[in-house]
């Protein structure tokens, strides 16, 4: 008997309640659990279709209270919520991922202190905490990208540099915040790897994920047989198995890794969640990542989940919603016409250049197929063939 097994009928909660919250709280419900969402803002995506909705600062004391008064066990959906906060709320309730897992996640020092204990190379780096380090810094690491050590998202809080002097000037105006200066690395693809773990260590994966980033931000995902060759699927799924493993993670993890000119393959970071390159899973495979998370929190079991398409996803950024200066819909009928397309919209209330609104799936019988039908629907919304 599994002890931690939370049945359907009880409660569960999330911490944020953005994209990512939403897209769990559709797949608790749909396996018959209540949901809570905290989230301060009232017109959060996940808060609008939650049972509950705690509105209050993560850190909030009486809110915290509350979650854990009215739910089984709580999860996060992002990774900047305050690790102190999931501390307080495991005092009560199970809470995965854990703190410690997370404020790991949180630290790109820490999490490169990790990747490298379990034996998994990235890029060479080096911390800028002080005067004495930015001066120290190794030739080697120029060219290089300054990223800051905390609380970067979507390519948010990065600098690339070419000399001492812009690395200078970059921290100064990142405030001089605790940052890493990383060797800028000539990549020829990047993928990711999402993972589930349950509270015993048992583990199942997605098929590893072709990535293409633009602006530092995802733009299209591919899932197919050879879109990554079959030695590196091997590598980054052992990878990101020993990086969950090492960190005794329960829940839904996931790893990005660069893949370099010889092959060779450099993990970037890791998300202590479900992650945008996984958003594919919820039409192209039997088990979205999102009911992987509820499996994980819920302490039910984890079967491996079965690719069933090929599938292409293309993210819908704010841009779409605008021409020039006007604010209008995207063309979502015409979209809708081409076979294989599934569209999800995160219900947020204004648009913006770079703000994730939802992401298009679209699958076929064939990964050349599916790429036929997402290039035409990338053409018909506006978005650069990939
Ligand atoms: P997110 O959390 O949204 O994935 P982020 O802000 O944490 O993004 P990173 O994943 O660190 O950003 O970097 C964003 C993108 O910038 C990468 O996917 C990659 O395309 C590029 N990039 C980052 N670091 C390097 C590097 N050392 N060498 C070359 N390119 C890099
Ligand atoms: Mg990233």
């Amino acid at each position: 008997m599994n002890s931690r097994l939370i049945e359907p009928g009880a409660t569960l909660g999330v911490m944020g309640g953005g994209q990512l919250g939403r897209m769990f709280v559709h797949a608790a419900q749909r396996m018959g659990y209540f949901t809570a969402v905290l989230d301060p803002d009232p017109d959060s995506p996940a808060g609008r279709v939650s049972h509950h909705h705690v509105q209050t600062g993560y850190l909030d004391e009486r809110g915290l209270a509350q979650l854990a008064d009215c739910c089984a066990a709580i999860t996060t959906e992002f990774e900047n919520v305050p690790a102190p906060a999931l501390s307080v709320l495991a005092q009560r309730r199970p809470v995965a991922p854990g703190a410690g897992a997370v404020a790991i996640a949180q630290d790109r020092w820490r999490e490169k202190a990790h990747f490298m204990q379990c034996g998994v190379a990235c890029a060479p780096y080096a911390l800028i905490e002080t005067q004495q380090q930015l001066e120290s810094v190794e030739d080697a690491l120029l060219p290089g990208i300054l990223k800051t050590a905390r609380l970067g998202y979507d390519g948010k809080g990065q600098q690339r540099i070419q000399t001492r002097q812009q690395l200078a000037a970059a921290w100064d105006e990142l405030q001089r915040v605790p940052c890493v200066l990383e060797q800028m690395l000539a990549l020829v693809a990047e993928c990711s790897v999402v993972v589930a773990r349950g509270a015993d260590g048992a583990m199942v994966h997605l098929p590893p994920q072709l990535n293409l980033h633009r602006g530092g931000i995802l733009a299209v995902t591919q899932v197919g047989a050879g879109v990554i060759p079959d030695d590196r699927v091997r590598l980054a799924i052992q990878a990101t198995e020993a990086i969950a493993a090492g960190l005794d993670y329960v829940g839904v993890l996931c790893v990005e890794f660069f893949v370099l000119g010889d092959g060779s393959l450099v993990v970037n970071e890791m998300a202590p969640r479900p992650h945008n390159s996984g958003h594919w899973s919820m039409d192209g495979c039997d088990v979205s990542q999102f009911e992987l998370q509820v499996r994980t929190l819920a302490g039910l079991p984890l079967t491996a989940p079965r690719q069933h398409s090929p599938t292409v996803m293309l993210n819908l950024l704010g841009d779409l919603w605008f021409e020039g200066c006007v604010e209008r819909s995207p063309p979502w009928a015409a979209v809708l016409q081409l076979p294989g397309t599934h569209l999800h919209l995160y219900g947020k209330l204004s648009a913006r250049p770079g703000r994730k609104m939802g992401h298009l799936n679209v699958t076929g019988a064939s990964l050349e197929q599916a790429r036929s039908t997402a290039l035409a629907a990338a053409a018909i919304l506006g978005i650069e063939p990939f």
